[in-house]
């Protein structure tokens, strides 16, 4: 009997013609995250396996933050699919359990076998009941439940179930360009477009000296917790200073939000075509504050043609903090240091940007050529879980 880690793909299994492609991506990822360990991953239409005699524990530490996987078992391979086999096979696992009550459940993926799976799980419990004694069957709440799987060839047991993250597996929906702020909503805004199978790009704008070192580390550390979900992450850090401050004197001072979001918009457009990113990602939310009432989000849409998806864009913010603490990137958000928005808030945005004004104020300052140096002149790094590569140039 060989001692396996199996995976169960939920929604993945909806998947019909091109499930192959699915599955391979998972697998790849799989063997991303288990790079420096020694496994070897195999997979069918309707389990993957993880074969390894490495740290078991650590395998499924790893593995529990892959998206795409529904379940995460750890069990055992038995080579046959025939009860006379498996029985005997079960008892001996049971034998260093403890256990008063039990029940058994069955999965027959091979339809071929004689009996139902009701009438399998009977003949395995009549079986363990004869041999181990003080024992009773109970349906709800059992000490122990058996699981057994006969398949095409052999049959799998396993007794524990893990959770896993669901979604797709990062990669196999393309790629998307994410608008990271510092704040507490585009970390989790990412977080749920990966989840969605989609391989994230960060850009990050800073305006030095208005904002700090401390701020740009901060987005780095939050890149470093995506990479965690996104295989590793690139991020693109632009210089938004020469063009916010062009803003703030040129600009009625309500307009201040608006016009820079545009800015914000048309660079992450560029730079998303650039990298073949097919869509923008942003954690705003609608009516969380003055540049996100649906009119505000309208007249700073409107500046570019990518399609721009807002993961966050129904939720309360109370939810958004939830899932932030649950992916660890809350933490980091909190700490105070100011990113650009902050600094240049007026004290009365506008609510109902109008969108004649804000062609008519944007001629009022050299965008264009302004874009094109921010865009010509940006940092790009690459982001690894792990602390190591972190500086690592792309260009
Ligand atoms: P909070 O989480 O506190 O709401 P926030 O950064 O989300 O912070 P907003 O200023 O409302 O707050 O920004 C809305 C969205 O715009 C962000 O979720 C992010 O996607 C994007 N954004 C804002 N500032 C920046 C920035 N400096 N660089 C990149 N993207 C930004
Ligand atoms: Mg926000």
């Amino acid at each position: 009997m060989e001692k396996v880690i199996f995976i169960k793909y939920g929604e993945l299994s909806t998947k019909k013609d091109n499930i192959n492609f699915f599955l391979t991506k998972l697998k790849d990822n799989i063997l991303f995250v288990l790079k420096d360990m020694r496994v070897n991953v195999s997979y069918d239409l309707g389990r993957m396996f993880i074969h390894t005699d490495d740290d078991l524990n650590k395998v499924i530490e790893r593995v529990t933050n892959v998206f795409g996987i529904h379940e995460i078992n750890v069990g055992y391979i038995i080579d046959s699919n025939d009860i006379k086999d498996v029985a005997p096979q079960v008892l001996e696992l049971l034998k260093d359990k403890e256990f008063k009550t039990f029940k058994v459940e069955t999965k027959r993926s091979n339809k071929k076998i004689e009996y139902t799976s009701i009438e399998l799980s009977k003949m395995l419990g009549a079986e363990i009941l004869k041999n181990i004694p003080d024992i009773k069957v109970q349906v709800n709440n059992p000490d122990i439940l058996i699981n057994v799987e006969y398949r095409k060839d052999n049959s799998l047991v396993y007794f524990e179930k893990i959770k896993g993250l669901g979604g797709y597996p990062v990669g196999t929906l393309g790629k998307g360009l994410l608008m990271l702020s510092g704040g507490i909503d585009s970390p989790v805004a990412g977080y749920m477009a990966i989840k969605r199978g989609v391989k994230i790009e960060a850009i990050y704008f800073e305006s030095p000296p208005h904002t700090s070192i401390e701020a740009k580390n901060k987005v780095i550390k939050l890149a470093r917790k995506l990479a965690k979900y996104n295989n590793d992450i690139v991020l693109h850090i632009v210089n938004f200073t020469a063009i916010q401050e062009e803003i703030y004197k040129n600009i009625p001072h309500e307009y201040l939000i608006t016009i820079m979001r545009r800015m914000m918009y048309r660079i992450s457009a560029i730079i998303a075509g650039r990298r073949n990113a097919k869509i923008l990602v942003n954690g705003e939310s609608i009516g969380q504050v003055a540049s996100q009432t649906l009119t505000s989000m309208a007249a700073i849409n409107e500046v570019v043609k990518i399609p721009v998806i807002r993961p966050l864009a129904c939720f309360d913010k109370l939810d958004i903090i939830e899932i932030a603490k649950k992916i660890e990137t809350y933490e980091t958000s909190i700490l105070p240091y100011e990113d650009c928005c902050t600094i240049f808030v007026p004290k009365h945005p506008v609510i109902n940007p109008d969108k004649g004004k804000c062609l008519e104020y944007e001629k009022l300052i050299p965008y264009e050529e302004m874009i094109y140096k921010a865009v010509k002149e940006h940092e790009i790094i690459k982001i690894e879980e792990k602390e190591k590569k972190e500086f690592e140039d792309l260009l």
